[in-house]
This record gives structure tokens, sequence and C-alpha cells, in this order.
């Protein structure tokens, strides 16, 4: 292992160095990309050993490519993990880490303000496999009221898209707990742990779409699951980590604690084949590197921004979690680290006023997409969030007239003046 990832090591150098080290070839300083499909092997006996893993080394690029394996470690590394898993998006990790703890007839405490995605995974193929799903409040009396014997994961976000709300992580961990569940984070507003780990607050795993703040230039799809290896699967209730193999060893100790993202990985890899390239495994490593720079700077500017935006007469209310008048304030000083999020949802009234002042901006641009370098903004109430029910949309806290502002690197006058001229521009047609 390199020295700069071992856990003394700061967060801003794990972020440049963690799972990767000049290339043994050329040198190369930074992560060669491994374009291939296969693997060759020094004989028949090392194939075989392989296959049954007793060699290390990769078998087939459905599993394994060294450049997707480097991004992996660095952002385990970085969340304080066992082991990560790179994943072909962040839908596919989700998916992934679901099958592995559900099975038909167990059930799943979701978050009510969980991302429209997840909630999809539920609606089209856990729920018609028999998977229960009951939707709670993040919160650690929501889940402890909801929890039963059947319950096999706890599924919460890091910053609720667009509400702002911020679970209090440690006491959410400790119901998941007491009522035997592991918690699993979607920790992709945590920015690959530079503003939160929640891990170290007591979660069992995280999951992370890559597409976001960990590439930070909107330019691929990615997705991660990292596993802190911290539960005692109960081998009653999870018996698929438990189950011996032809060599009679159980998935626990075949991957020393890591068994949710040995397990993830045989399903959604080596069998389902949602595999990530391994050229968007380069940019997501490139992401990293400059993470804790953006996650600073982008932060510093949404909660100036979030400020400015509480002043404005046009503005009815602002949702950032940075703000004092955020209900999850007091709980997001404790939870997360350097940074509130690069997200601002604020209210215009109703959706004709926010298409107005959408329509009027000149830098951000409308995209559906958060974490760029560029600012985007959405209308949720007629774009992320309009599959769903409308007492369900405003119980997420998304109103008709909400608007979601993704904070990019622009500079932060420059911002205010565009969405300046985009009020006014509003409040004048
Ligand atoms: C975007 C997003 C996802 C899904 O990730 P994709 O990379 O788009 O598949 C999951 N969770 C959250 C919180 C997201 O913002």
């Amino acid at each position: 292992m390199d020295r700069t990832e071992e856990p003394t090591a700061s967060f801003a150098t794990r972020a440049v160095h963690a799972g990767t080290a000049p290339d043994p070839g050329a040198g190369s300083r930074a992560q060669p990309i491994h374009a291939t499909a296969g693997y060759a092997f020094a004989d028949a006996s090392e194939a075989a050993a392989r296959f049954a893993g007793d060699a290390v080394g990769p078998q087939y690029g459905r599993m394994h490519n060294p450049t997707v394996d480097a991004f992996a470690a660095r952002l385990s590394a970085l969340e304080g993990g066992v082991a990560g898993v790179a994943f072909a998006s962040g839908q596919a990790a989700s998916a992934a880490t679901l099958l592995a703890l559900a099975r038909p007839g167990t059930r799943v405490l979701l978050s009510r303000e969980a991302f429209g995605g997840t909630f999809a995974l539920f609606r089209k193929w856990l729920v018609p496999w028999g998977v229960a799903v009951t939707t709670v409040a993040p919160e650690a009396d929501a889940v402890a009221a909801a929890m039963g014997d059947d319950v096999v994961a706890v599924w919460v976000e890091t910053i609720a898209n667009p509400s702002g709300s911020v679970p209090d992580l440690e006491r959410v961990a400790a119901a998941a707990h007491a009522g035997g569940a592991p918690l699993i984070v979607d920790n992709t507003w945590g920015m690959g742990g530079a503003l939160c780990r929640p891990l170290a607050l007591g979660a069992d795993a995280v999951v992370h779409s890559a597409t976001k703040w960990i590439g930070g230039h909107g330019a691929f799809v990615a997705g991660a699951l990292v596993d802190g290896g911290s539960f005692a699967w109960d081998p009653l209730r999870f018996p698929a980590f438990h189950a011996p193999d032809a060599r009679g060893r159980t998935a626990v100790e075949r991957h020393g604690g890591a068994a949710l993202a040995a397990r993830a990985s045989d399903l959604g890899l080596f069998t389902i084949g949602a595999t990530l390239s391994p050229f968007a495994a380069f940019l997501a490593l490139q992401g990293l590197e400059t993470l804790p720079l953006r996650a600073a700077r982008t932060c510093a500017t949404a909660l100036d921004l979030a400020a400015w935006l509480e002043a404005q007469p046009a503005v009815r209310a602002v949702r950032y979690p940075g703000l004092p008048s955020h209900p999850s304030h007091a709980t997001a000083r404790r939870v997360l680290e350097g940074g509130f999020g690069a997200v601002v949802a604020f209210d215009l009234g109703d959706a004709v006023a926010a298409h107005r002042v959408l329509d009027a901006l000149r830098l951000v641009s409308q995209v559906a997409n958060l974490g760029d370098a560029k600012s985007l903004a959405v209308h949720p109430w007629t774009t992320t969030h309009a599959g769903i029910d409308a007492d369900a949309r405003r119980a997420a806290g998304v109103f008709e007239g909400t608007v979601r502002l993704s904070v990019g690197l622009e500079a932060p006058d420059d911002l205010r003046a565009d969405l300046a001229q985009a009020l006014a521009a509003g409040a004048a047609a």
C-alpha cells in the first residue's frame, strides 16, 4: 500500500495519491487507461488459480480493470472504507447494493426525500420482485418506529435533494443497528467524503453517483459503493454472506470483512455487467484530485448566494442547510465538515415565475445534473420530480415555485449578477 493511503494522510493528500502509484511499465505518473477486455495469463495453472481466487490478478474486463480498480480504491481510502467497487452509474451502484441486501419477503426503510431514481428502483423492480419498502422521515425516531425483523437495510442521503435536509447520521445509524439492520448512505451530496464521511459516523456502507461532484465537470456517468466492513452480518438474516463456497469459505471470510462489496460486485459486475468504462474511471480519478478544492470553492459560493437570495424580495424562501433559517442547520453543523453543499433551492411562488426566472438566466444553464464546474439550474416540479405524486413532492420539499441551483466554479460576483438580472426580468414580465 502506498504510504499516502494510510488513514493518517490528510484528505487532500489521499485525494491525489491513494490507490495509484507510478506505472511500473513506462513510469507514467498519471494513472494509465487500461483499454482492454482481457488479460494474458502466464500459463494454464495461473489462469486456473486466478479463477479459483487463489492468485491475485484480473480474469476479464467485466469484473476487473486496473484503472477502474484504482478509482474504487482511492474513493474507498477517502471514505475510510474497507473496499470500494465502481459501477457504470450511481443507479447501478444503488441497484447492486440493494440486490445484495434484499430478498423477496424482506423490507427496506427508505428516506422519503431519497433521489427519484432510488424510488424508481423499488417501484419498477424490487417491489414487483417481492421486496417491501417503507418510506420514512430520515430521523432516528421514524426509523425506530418503522423497524421490524424483516428490515434488511435503512437507506438515507447525506443532504436531501433539493430540500437540503441533513439527517443526524449517528442517531439514524444507532436506530438502524438497534433493529439489526445496516445503514446505507447515498453520500453523493457529501462529495466523495469531502463534506461528510458517513462510515465514521456509524454508517455501514456508502454509495455514490460519481457523475456529480466526484467527476466535477459534467462529462460522464459513473457510480460506486464503499463498504465500511463494520456490520456484523447476522447469519440468519443475511444467509448470502455466510453460505460456504465450493472450498468451504464464506463471502465474509474471502473478502476480509468487505462482504457487501463482494456480493454487490458479484451481482452488479459479474452477473449483470454494470461495468464502469476505464475511460470514465480515469476521468473520475482526475476529478477526485481537485475535489477538495472544488468542494471548498463551491460550498463557499453557495453559502454566499443563499444568504444573498434570502434578502431578495422576489424570493419567498431559500432552502440551504448552511443558513440559520434551515431546520437542519444545527445538525448540518455537526454532520458536515468544511461546507454545506453546493446546491441552493429557492422558491419564487409558482411555476410560471420559476420558469420565467430560469429562462432569463444567461450564465447558469438549464441542465438536470449536479456538481458540474458550470452552474446549472432546473425547475424540479416539472422536471426531476415531475413523476412523483404532488403531495409526496411537497413532503420532500419540492414546491411549484422551487428552483434548484447547482453552484459551479464561476466567479461568485458573476453568478450573483446573473441571478439578479434574472430575478429582475422575472419581476418585470
Ligand atoms: C444522480 C444521483 C443518483 C444517480 O446517479 P447516476 O450517476 O445518475 O446514475 C443517485 N443518488 C443521488 C443523490 C444523485 O444525485
